[in-house]
């Protein structure tokens, strides 16, 4: 709904209600000849009167109007995700206040949607008088421009809080839900930057591909709910064998992958051969009916080569690991 024509049909002109220019803050802490000049400019200014729920400026729409509160309360509306209805937000202008003086400014479309709260008497001031006043009025420019940097220390804790929000949902979506470790996105999104790092300065970087064994079977045997505790106790196994400058990463299904930056193959093969056996001799869950089972894994090394990219590094561990799991499993190769 736009401003619509029933706010314009139902306009009075300003002398015939009853408010007080300097109870309006654009007109505050302003001289008393300078108060005649403003009232003598905005004489002709129209007061709209607007219904709770009314749009009164539009998101996306332009139209250069400042519209000052008389009476009631205009909102924020933002449109809900949820419900796809609008709905007020906790950013309300009381009487006094005013909306739409940015897009007076910039000609540029509304940032947002307000509407009224309740019934409002609003003073419109069109983009030409109010360019009148700011000539005409030092106080008026004054008191506009302590206002802009009040809305713009507004934006800007809103950005940030924005910003914080969004840092959180984005580490949120790093990490997978059933291991805790990192997921494969982190991995796309981290792998190249590690490997571009130890070619510019020379470092080692080797990675671990792990696959768990014969975990259908163990999927079968003991159902998916166990299956997801086995994935879990591994994830914890690896985790906790690491160093704090390494990284363990679902990379899919029961696969997983360490990341060892600075280590040399033989020290990342020796790191894949103690993570083997502890993964072999931890204990899973106890079950009362069965023998208690226990979970193995295969092991691939790899090691960056000169030139390789982080996709040629993963193909190598990756052949590491089926050469595990062709000699037998619950071992290492590279
Ligand atoms: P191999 O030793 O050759 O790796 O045999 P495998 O059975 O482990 O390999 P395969 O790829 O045939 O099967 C992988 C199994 O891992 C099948 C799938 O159901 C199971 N799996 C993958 N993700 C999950 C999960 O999140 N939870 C559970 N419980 N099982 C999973
Ligand atoms: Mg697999
Ligand atoms: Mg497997």
């Amino acid at each position: 709904m736009y401003l619509d024509k029933t706010i314009l049909e139902r306009l009075k002109l300003f002398r015939e209600t009853d408010y007080r220019i300097e109870d309006i803050h654009l007109f505050r802490d302003i001289t008393e000849d300078n108060r005649q000049l403003i009232a003598d400019i905005i004489k002709d200014c129209m007061v709209v009167r607007a219904y709770t729920g009314q749009v009164v400026l539009d998101a996306n729409s332009s139209g250069a109007k400042l519209f000052i509160v008389l009476k009631g309360a205009l909102g924020v509306s933002r449109i809900t995700e949820e419900s796809n209805q609008l709905e007020n937000t906790i950013t309300q202008y009381l009487p006094g206040e005013c909306v739409g003086e940015i897009s007076v400014l910039d000609e540029e479309i509304h940032s947002a949607t307000i509407s009224a709260i309740n019934e409002c008497e609003l003073l419109l001031i069109e983009a030409e008088t109010l360019w009148r006043l700011i000539d005409e009025s030092n106080g008026v420019a004054r008191n506009l421009l302590q206002l802009l940097s009040f809305r713009i220390r507004a934006a800007n804790a809103q950005i940030r809080s924005r910003q914080k929000v969004g840092e959180f949902y984005r580490q949120l979506s790093m990490v997978d839900g059933l291991t805790g470790l990192h997921n494969r996105a982190w991995l796309n999104a981290q792998l190249p930057g590690m490997v571009q790092h130890a070619h510019a300065t020379g470092a080692a970087l080797s990675i671990i591909m792990v696959d768990l064994d014969h975990f259908k079977r163990f999927n079968d045997e003991h159902g998916h709910l166990l299956g997801d505790d086995a994935l879990q106790t591994a994830a914890k196994v690896l985790n906790a064998g690491l160093r704090p400058s390494d990284f363990a990463a679902r990379y899919g299904g029961e696969e997983m992958m360490v990341i060892l930056p600075g280590a040399s193959h033989k020290s990342a093969m020796g790191v894949a051969q103690r993570l083997c056996s502890r993964l072999a001799k931890t204990k899973v869950f106890i079950d009362r009916q069965k023998p208690l089972p226990h979970i193995t894994g295969s092991f691939g090394v790899a090691s960056l080569s000169a030139g390789q990219d982080s996709n040629e590094l993963i193909s190598c561990a990756d052949a590491a690991l089926y050469r595990a799991k062709d000699n037998g499993r619950n071992q290492v190769a590279n």
